[in-house]
């Protein structure tokens, strides 16, 4: 079969790889229909996460199940199945907790001797904990199958910011970062009853998107200059719930400066430069929580998927370009340049 490889900074291939098995009786192998490359895919394309050279990459996929180990009984074959972007085995202490992030069992996609999910197929293991069944009838939807495939990552991930921010319905929502999950954050926040809801960014076809996605405000100005804007737009009191989906020291150290005294903070950019951003000093004299972290997608997807299918939500859009499998080094190069927010791969 044929996946994506990445080589080194810079350097993602489509190559011929072992084809993916049921090696476990709990694993099971799917067919890849729709996946996706990740905001976080470009920390490793540019170098600043390690790869072993001759990793997969890609942890965003839904397909079909083509083989299942001989325990597994939660999914069949020709089953339309999403895949979180970590496994997990659903059984342990954390994963009944939620928290299948922790999961003992649990690993991530592309990392050393696992598939990625930018490839023609992949062995998931914990099969039963992991998939989630779509309805069969969704396959040939390209809007609903691009939908379903946010769920795996990017919704799941910003409806965690919003809930670690707290959420909830009548307040004021910041959101620190114009990448897919934040404005996955500004759909999850608008999905759990937020008033007013501001996005900062810049670029005009991305706040358009968060605007349809219920902004009620855009904050255009970075820096010292976004902390003026959102402090004047909320009373000069700040947002009672900030999501932060950037992770550089610059966007927490925003994130805590526009959070209201008594607010949240829910962080889910992977952090990258230290830790810096956080004013401790400034979250004890404020009373500021921040929370968050990776996100739990595997225990979001049912309510999630159960808004995507009646129409409640649709975090679509996020997508603006679809490659075929041999085109996806240019949608790297794409979303490294920002010429695309988040680029589909259909297979
Ligand atoms: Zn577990």
């Amino acid at each position: 079969m044929r996946a994506t490889v990445i080589h080194g900074p810079n350097d993602i291939r489509v190559e011929e790889v072992p084809d993916a098995t049921v090696r476990n009786p709990t694993d099971a192998v799917v067919r890849v229909v729709s996946a996706c490359i990740c905001g976080s895919d470009l920390w490793a394309y540019r170098g600043v996460a390690k790869r072993e050279p001759g990793q997969r990459i890609g942890h965003e996929f839904l397909g079909v199940v083509e083989a299942t180990g001989a325990d597994v009984t939660s999914v069949r074959v020709g089953d339309l199945v999403v895949a979180p972007f970590v496994w997990s085995d659903g059984v342990c202490d954390f994963c009944r907790e939620g928290l299948h992030t922790s999961c003992p069992h649990g690993g991530f996609w592309g990392s050393a001797g696992s598939d990625g999910g930018q490839g023609e197929a992949v062995r998931v293991p914990y099969a039963d904990g992991t998939l989630v069944r779509l309805p069969a009838e969704a396959a040939g939807d390209e809007r609903l199958l691009a939908a379903m495939l946010a769920l795996s990552d990017v919704m799941s991930t910003g409806h965690h910011a919003a809930l670690a921010a707290r959420v909830r319905p009548g307040v004021t929502v910041a959101v620190v970062g114009d990448g897919a999950v934040g404005l996955c954050g500004v759909l999850a926040a608008k999905r759990l009853g937020a008033e007013q809801i501001i996005a900062l960014g810049r670029h005009t076809a991305r706040t358009d998107i968060a605007r349809a996605f219920g902004a009620t405000d855009v904050v255009a100005e970075r820096g010292e200059a976004a902390i003026a804007a959102v402090r004047e737009l909320t009373k000069g009191q700040g947002a009672h719930a900030v999501i932060e989906a950037v992770g550089t020291e610059q966007s927490m150290r925003t994130a805590i400066s526009i959070a209201r005294d008594g607010g949240a903070v829910g962080y889910v950019g992977v952090p990258h430069g230290g830790s810096a951003g956080v004013d401790i000093g400034q979250m004890f004299g404020r009373n500021v929580a921040v929370g968050g972290g990776v996100a739990p997608a595997r225990a979001y997807i049912p309510e999630l998927l159960a808004d995507v299918l009646d129409g409640t939500i649709d975090p679509s859009p996020v997508f603006d370009r679809v490659v075929g499998l041999d085109e996806v080094p240019e949608g790297y190069r794409a979303m490294d340049e920002r010429t695309a927010l988040k680029v589909r791969i259909a297979f």
